[in-house]
């Protein structure tokens, strides 16, 4: 019988997380318990302890230890390293969105897909900018797929964070930024570095991985760790801590304290309201609209599937310029 083969796509996405059958592995599986996983970055909805064996760059490596525990089976590459799983060569490349973060190529029979995982375009001393990677077939995250969300350089507002700490100072009071410990908090405190010599107090989340960078040689403002034992005085200081920590009894010795929030979010002034921040700081470690059109002009791919964010939304759009796109679904 003459049937032509049925069209498998090389990727697809199962309700562990990606799947590349030729290869036998998953990216960032966030379920269940799988033999390979590819790793894009560390942030915790990407790397869960559900692999047998773990395949990332070596800049995410002691991220990983630290996340996952230091008995995991971790394959470490650096960026433009080819290795081969199954039938597969895969190479991880800068996704310019935390230390290590890789966005993924794999070649299957002269085909090439590559799945960003999160990125961004914009500058940040904190890593390795993004790589463009030509392509047949991109996997992008749509995180903040809307075109409202473009960022202004991160130089400008790391002026605006040291202009609100500087007012605060003024006025005797403490001033609590909150940003993800992972990444947005490393980079605040590398264009800090920049334009300032203070030094930053730190919250027990966020200190470790600040740690990291400084192994991994990203210049940052000197920071102290809070020591919660010695009774103090903290007017004038810019404490930095995880969002989990706003509205929490750690908050409590910080009487009088000005809040401020750094994230895509606050593009939104809703969000900063709703929230509860005396200030909101719009800086993403995502692509905005125009990063994300960018790439996918610049990657040269025939094909665009998305997921995350409002990924309908920059489908339709790319649809409309003729572009072949959809949104990734589960299979
Ligand atoms: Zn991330
Ligand atoms: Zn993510």
């Amino acid at each position: 019988m003459n049937r032509s083969r049925q069209y498998v796509p090389l990727i697809r996405m199962t309700d562990v997380g990606l799947y590349c059958e030729a290869g036998g592995f998953f990216i960032d599986p966030h379920r269940g318990s799988v033999n390979q996983a590819v790793i894009t970055h560390a942030h915790s909805d990407h790397a869960r302890n559900v692999a047998n064996t773990f395949h990332a760059t070596t800049s995410s490596a002691p991220i990983l230890y630290k996340r996952l525990g230091g008995n995991i089976d971790l394959c470490g590459y650096d960026y433009g390293e080819t290795f081969i799983l199954g039938d597969t060569r895969v190479s991880l490349h800068p996704a310019g969105h935390v230390l290590g973060s890789a966005q993924v190529r794999i070649e299957h029979e002269g085909e090439v897909w590559v799945v960003t995982g999160d990125f961004k375009r914009d500058d940040d001393p904190s890593c390795v900018p993004f790589e463009v990677v030509a392509c047949d077939t991109l996997i992008s995250e749509a995180t903040f797929a809307l075109p409202i969300y473009r960022w202004a350089p991160a130089a400008e507002i790391a002026k605006d964070i040291l202009n609100w700490w500087e007012t605060n100072i003024f006025y005797q009071q403490t001033s609590v930024l909150f940003c993800y410990a992972l990444g947005k908090a490393q980079r605040v405190l590398a264009e800090l570095y920049k334009i300032t010599n203070r030094t930053v107090l730190l919250h027990g989340a966020v200190s470790p991985l600040v740690e990291i960078y400084r192994d991994a040689g990203i210049k940052m403002l000197a920071t102290e760790n809070l020591d919660l034992k010695i009774k103090r005085d903290y007017s004038g200081e810019l404490v930095i801590a995880p969002p989990g920590a706003a509205g929490s009894a750690w908050m409590r010795r910080f009487k009088g304290a000005q809040t401020g929030f750094c994230s895509g979010w606050m593009r939104v002034r809703g969000n900063r309201r709703r929230r509860g921040y005396d200030r909101g700081f719009v800086l993403s470690d995502h692509a905005d609209w125009p990063s994300l059109l960018q790439t996918i002009s610049e990657c040269g791919a025939k094909n665009v599937l998305l997921h995350h964010g409002f990924s309908d939304i920059l489908v339709r759009y790319l649809n409309e310029q003729g572009i072949n796109a959809e949104s990734l679904i589960s299979t």
